[in-house]
């Protein structure tokens, strides 16, 4: 990739990814001559309306849904929202009001409990352990007979862990507990089936798998009858109004049957460079890797370097081209570690030093071979500079 002339590295697909050349001329017809609402009966409407339902069982089949069972939003922190506020809301009419979640969700799924609890819910947060990864006994475990839900991540955005869906979905069914999970980082990475994994509702983001920003989809399990998160029109059976954003959700249609498509051969080439990544760079002296070595999305990789500032690597990185991230893109800009990396037991020191690098299909393997070159000498610079890394290795801190 190039920017302004310059050779561009872009680790940081976890935040957002690039829109490939085939979504957006998927998408330019709807914003020329199909520009129609599909609501409208003219035939410039109406040639809106079989794409826009063709994406949806585009969407649905790659999920081993119904069509119907598909409602577009505008992104994964709607769909969140949709999702455990609905969910909260129908189920508390039963006198059900405790949701269960873990330490480590997406600020769209801990900050919208933390609104319920402000109604009155009462949340759990599952710990998720030194690996990343939650234990299906201990949501087991947290289930009363108050329970209305559990939302649990399918895949962590800061550090890749993949958790066991398909036994907690086992779990929630068995005890007629409703099951949400964040998918926005699996979904186009992983292979997913709602029905054999007991999922009753999922959230997928369009922007995290080569679609646009400002589009998404919730799964809800045919049956299940969530109130409307907007009202007004007639869009999406009557659950959410506004005029569908027709463009973006062929856009992410066309996303998504690509990523399954290229799925096995992706997810091979992605896991040759995150082993190699992943070798290389835990031969730097007091560096670790985050999260569980196997159970891993193969394109997220976190580190932690003892001793030197995240920050101070990102802008070190960005000098020599390369795009990465510490922690989500959501909390920098905050002075206060990752949340995800406290809850795997970082002690503060050790989290703020942390590095995200997250691959898609569009990278190369030089990219790694790249990045493998430089940031051993980016940290041993950043370490002679630092004092904390000085008390370090004198064993003062
Ligand atoms: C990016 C992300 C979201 C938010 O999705 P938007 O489409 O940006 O609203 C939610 N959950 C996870 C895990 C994410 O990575």
């Amino acid at each position: 990739m190039e920017l302004n002339g310059k050779k561009i590295i872009y680790a940081d697909n976890a935040a957002t990814t690039c829109v490939t050349p085939a979504v957006l001329d998927a998408m330019l017809p709807f914003y020329k001559e199909v520009f129609g609402n599909p609501s409208s009966l003219y035939s410039i409407g109406n040639a809106a309306k079989k794409p826009l339902e063709d994406a949806r069982a585009t969407v649905a089949k790659c999920l081993g849904a119904l069509p119907t069972e598909i409602f577009f939003t505008s992104g994964g922190s709607e769909s969140d929202n949709w999702a455990i506020k609905g969910a909260a809301h129908k189920m508390a009419k039963q006198g059900k009001t405790h949701i269960i979640t873990s330490k480590f969700e997406h600020h769209a799924v801990l900050h919208t409990c933390a609104a319920l609890e402000k109604e009155g819910f009462t949340v759990t947060y599952l710990d998720v352990h030194e690996n990343g990864i939650v234990v299906p006994e201990e949501v087991e475990a947290a289930i009363t007979d108050k329970t209305a839900l559990v939302t649990i991540m399918y895949a962590n955005n800061e550090i890749g862990t993949i958790q066991p869906i398909a036994e907690i979905g086992a779990i929630c069914k068995k005890h007629g507990v409703l099951f949400h999970t964040d998918a926005v980082q699996a979904v186009g990475n992983v292979h997913i089936d709602v029905k054999a994994q007991n999922i009753d509702m999922l959230s997928l983001s369009g922007h995290k798998l080569h679609a646009p920003k400002g589009v998404g989809a919730l799964y809800v399990r045919r049956g299940l009858v969530l109130p409307n998160l907007i009202d007004g029109g007639a869009q999406e059976r009557n659950r959410r109004a506004g005029t569908e954003n027709v463009a973006g959700i062929v856009g992410l249609a066309k996303a998504m049957e690509i990523a399954h498509e290229i799925m096995d051969e992706k997810n091979e080439k992605l896991r040759r460079m995150q082993d190699k990544l992943i070798t290389e760079i835990l031969k730097i002296d007091r560096s670790r890797l985050n999260g569980d070595r196997e159970k891993r999305l193969p394109g997220n990789i976190s580190f932690c370097f003892e001793g030197i500032e995240g920050e101070s690597l990102l802008l070190m990185l960005d000098l020599k081209g390369v795009c990465a991230s510490s922690g989500s893109a959501c909390t920098s800009g905050s002075l206060d570690p990752s949340h995800v990396l406290l809850a795997i037991g970082l002690k503060h020191e050790v989290a703020h030093g942390s590095l995200r690098l997250s691959f898609s299909d569009v990278n190369e393997e030089s990219d790694v071979d790249y990045i493998i070159e430089i940031l051993p000498q980016i940290v041993e610079r950043l370490r002679a500079m630092s004092p904390l890394w000085d008390a370090i290795i004198h064993g003062r801190a």
